[in-house]
């Protein structure tokens, strides 16, 4: 058995690219699942010698006609907070708060699990104030991160560390 650790948010926030950087692989598309495309999302990582599994929970898609990005979202929420031991609740910091934001942080503090709130999109110090607006979600300090640049991400898997 190993920890889980699920990343979760909405489309383009960066959710791939900071699945790809921790697990240090580039992921090839391997799911062939009905209703299920794209990514690859299970994948073993480890830090400082601690392993644990990450899913990426955007590589979930529904071909069901009725479903939305928020019908999916709160998929993929249910599934991190029944599955995980950590959630990474990946936002995007270049594009600031969006109205969906708050209502998949609302269901994921009410879980009780762990949660990280990551502000992806974080790429220079400059941008680093970006990250306090998030703080009305209500899911604690955020952290902010560039998936892109590799910034601080081993402050961000330190903190994983602390719940696994
Ligand atoms: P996902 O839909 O949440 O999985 O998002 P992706 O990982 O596919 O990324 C969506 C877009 O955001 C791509 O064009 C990425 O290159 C870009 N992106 C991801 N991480 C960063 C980042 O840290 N900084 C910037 N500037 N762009 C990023
Ligand atoms: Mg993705």
């Amino acid at each position: 058995y190993k920890p889980l650790v699920a990343v979760v948010g909405r489309p383009n926030v960066g959710k791939s690219t900071l699945f790809n950087a921790i697990v240090k692989k580039r992921i090839s598309i391997v799911e062939d699942i009905p209703g299920v495309t794209r990514d690859r999302i299970y994948f073993d990582a480890e830090w400082l010698g601690h392993e644990f599994t990450m899913i990426d929970t955007g590589g979930i898609e529904f071909i069901d006609s009725d479903s939305n990005i928020f019908t999916s979202m709160r998929y993929q929420a249910e599934l991190a907070i029944h599955e995980a031991d950590v959630i990474l609740y990946v936002v995007d910091g270049k594009m600031g708060i969006q109205p969906q934001d708050q209502e998949i942080a609302n269901i994921l503090r009410s879980s009780g699990k762990p949660i990280i709130l990551v502000v992806n999109k974080i790429d220079s110090i400059e941008q680093e104030v970006n990250i306090y607006e998030f703080y009305s979600l209500g899911l604690g300090d955020p952290i902010g991160v560039s998936a892109v640049n590799l910034m601080n991400l081993g402050d961000l898997l330190d903190q994983v560390l602390e719940y696994i």
